[in-house]
């Protein structure tokens, strides 16, 4: 059954010179609350009726209702059922109304006894919009428009409404509501108003609960109020260091404006922030605040292996407080189980660290550090969550400055590579330009003067000739070892490994190179290996012939013809040979030996170029054994003290012997028509 009458507009055409006042929601709990009590601490049997607006909220008081049936049998509780609440007649009589009813928006408390009486009659006032973040009305917002009173007639008005709307709900309670009528409002009642004197004999129970309530309001607003400004101040802290660090791109700036402000913001004795890796065994503390009185620890090598808290903040990504170190089971346990635990023991009487709280520092799933808080005083503290979670929030921040920091400083280098690489590439250009400017001016010159001078004598005319060839050749040659470099460097070359001796190689650059050379005499060459006790390398044998080859031809260049050149290989004892081309040459100077892999490096300049060669033949041999893993390197002892160089070759990983290896001269020789058309 639904009645859409409201009960309080009800009442007020009843009571016309009453005016509605507004009540907030706590106010009405307090006054029911305490009007309840009135029952309760007193002798007298009064009609009780109350009026929830939803089961729930009767819930919260049914047990006060079976105590307040104890006192009297005239109780009747009315409530929009949720549950399982309905019309029945157990302790009390329950009287379920629809959630249409207007009841459903209103409260009602009516208490008529001997020695009091009072009402209170209320109606929610238009129900306040969803609080926008939590989506849910405020329970402290809600406000109710209505009439508490003491005055007896009203009260009794207000019974007469509900007692009539309970009959209305429940015809079958016709008999008892009589039995109320007579009791409670007929002019021949005990409790009628000529039989009582005051509607309050007895007030303090009353307003004992009020002030309770009234206390208890004050308290949680105190406590409220606290919290706030302890969250606001929370709130600045968090903010003034974020930014602070945020507006550094200085690592070592960063980390000590994070520990100064959070030490002095937060109050401990000491913070610390270290950086590390989190396999690194030790750290050194660089940045540190510390209140007056408390030792240093800065510049300290802070060990990490073996720390539990450190072992357990890294595996968890989570920060480990501990109030009370002397007690903590994991610093114990590890002070018992190994030797080498004492030293956190000792660290922790040394440094007077009572209280510790380890805050890891991640980036993405990086350790970039540790933040630590101590407390030195003897009397340990408890780590509130709050001041956990600001401590989290910082570290946070620091994190992200410092890979700001980190980006700035990787941006800065990166710069400067481009720059370098900027300058490198204005050289080239104009190296190259001027390498092959100088033949092309030759050839043209040359050409030139065959075109005008058509009675030029022959042996002149085969001069020019020959000339411009060479020149042309030379030209060729330069730009097919630029291609090869810049292949080379740019990672574009297919690599083909094969298992081979290294003596056949040898033998194939020695031929190779007398070939080429023929027309003039070369120095004697060497080959001091003994193959047999070599192991195989394993290698593109395509590319280790062709750098034996330029370091023979360069040494043939530089060595004159009574001289000697000798290629030996030994090995090291790694994973590698060590092959050497020493000759009697005109050497090289100290400071040059790492020069003469430079692109066009030419110790009399390009111009005076006396023994031929493009430039970039050490620069190739050091970008081919660069690919495959080795080392080239030159010696020498001076000037026209020969010269000797030196590279490394991986050996082929031991396993069974299967077959075998190929030969390097067969190889080379059907690779090169491949490789050629590669190269070009
Ligand atoms: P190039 O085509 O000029 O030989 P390289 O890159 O092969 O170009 O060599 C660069 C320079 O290194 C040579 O011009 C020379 O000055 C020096 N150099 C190379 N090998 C020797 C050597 N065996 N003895 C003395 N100087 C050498």
């Amino acid at each position: 059954m639904s009645i859409s009458n409201s009960v309080v507009q009800q009442l007020l055409e009843k009571c016309p010179d009453w005016r509605p006042q507004m009540y907030f929601k706590s106010s009405l709990t307090a006054l029911s609350h305490a009007m309840e009590d009135l029952v309760l601490n007193d002798t007298d049997a009064p009609l009780v009726i109350a009026s929830f607006q939803r089961e729930r909220f009767y819930r919260q008081e049914a047990t006060r209702y079976k105590r307040i049936a104890d006192k009297t049998e005239q109780v009747y509780v009315l409530a929009a059922p949720e549950t399982d609440f309905s019309n029945r007649s157990l302790d009390y009589e329950t009287i379920a109304f629809e959630s249409s009813d207007a009841l459903a928006q209103e409260w009602h408390l009516v208490i008529i006894g001997q020695r009091y009486t009072s009402c209170l009659i209320c109606r929610e006032r238009n129900i306040a919009a969803p609080d926008s973040k939590h989506g849910v009305v405020m329970d402290t917002n809600r406000r109710f428009e209505g009439i508490w009173t003491f005055d007896r007639a009203v009260t009794s008005q207000a019974a007469e409404i509900m007692l009539e709307r309970i009959v209305a709900y429940r015809p079958e309670l016709r008999a008892k509501i009589d039995r109320a009528y007579q009791l409670y409002l007929s002019p021949q009642s005990t409790t009628s108003p000529t039989q009582t004197a005051s509607p309050l004999t007895n007030p303090d129970p009353f307003v004992q609960r009020l002030v309770t309530y009234l206390q208890a309001g004050q308290y949680k607003l105190l406590k409220a109020n606290k919290s706030l400004a302890a969250k606001q101040q929370k709130e600045q802290l968090l903010n003034s260091v974020t930014d602070a660090v945020r507006r550094s791109l200085d690592t070592k700036q960063i980390l000590q404006v994070a520990v100064q402000q959070l030490g002095e913001g937060i109050g401990v004795c000491r913070c610390i922030i270290y950086r590390c890796h989190k396999d690194d065994p030790v750290a050194t503390i660089d940045s540190e605040y510390i209140d007056t009185g408390i030792k240093s620890v800065k510049g300290l090598k802070w060990q990490l292996a073996n720390n539990p808290l450190f072992e357990e903040a890294v595996a968890s990504t989570e920060t480990i407080s501990v109030d009370n170190t002397l007690e903590d089971e994991r610093i114990n346990r590890l002070a018992r189980s190994q030797k080498t635990g004492k030293f956190f023991q000792n660290l922790i009487h040394n440094y007077s660290i009572y209280s510790w709280l380890l805050v890891p520092i991640f980036y993405h799933g990086r350790l970039l550090g540790v933040m630590e808080l101590h407390h030195c005083e003897q009397e340990p503290i408890a780590w509130k969550p709050d001041d956990i979670a600001l401590v989290d929030a910082i570290a946070t921040q620091v994190g992200v400055a410092l890979i700001q920091a980190e980006a700035y400083a990787d941006l800065e280098d990166l710069n400067e590579q481009l720059e370098a690489l900027d300058r490198t590439r204005s050289n080239l250009v104009a190296i190259v330009g001027h390498e092959l400017r100088t033949p092309l001016s030759t050839i043209q010159v040359c050409l030139e003067s065959l075109a005008s001078e058509p009675d030029m004598a022959s042996k002149l005319s085969q001069i020019m000739l020959e000339t411009a060839l060479s020149d042309a050749e030379r030209m060729r040659n330069l730009v097919q070892d630029f291609l090869t470099l810049s292949r080379l460097e740019g990672g574009g070359m297919e690599w083909n490994l094969e298992t081979l001796s290294i003596g056949e190689c040898i033998d194939l650059a020695i031929s190779n190179v007398k070939a080429r050379n023929k027309e003039h005499p070369l120095p004697q060459i060497k080959n001091l290996t003994t193959p047999e006790n070599l192991p195989l390398v394993q290698i593109d044998g395509e590319w280790l012939v062709e750098v034996l080859a330029k370091l023979l031809d360069n040494a043939c260049k530089f060595t004159q013809a009574d001289g000697e050149i000798a290629i030996a290989v030994k090995t090291n004892g790694g994973k590698t040979l060590e092959v050497t081309v020493s000759d009697t040459g005109r050497g090289i100077e100290t400071g040059s030996l790492e020069t003469v892999f430079d692109r066009f490096y030419q110790e009399e300049g390009a111009l005076r170029r006396s023994a031929g060669g493009t430039g970039l033949g050490l620069a190739i041999c050091r970008q081919v054994v660069k690919n495959w893993g080795g080392k080239i390197w030159a010696e020498s002892a001076g000037k026209d003290r020969g010269s000797i160089f030196h590279f490394t070759v991986p050996i082929k990983a031991t396993k069974k012997k299967s077959g075998q290896p190929k030969s390097p001269a067969a190889k080379y020789k059907s690779s090169r028509k491949k490789s050629n058309k590669k190269r070009s």
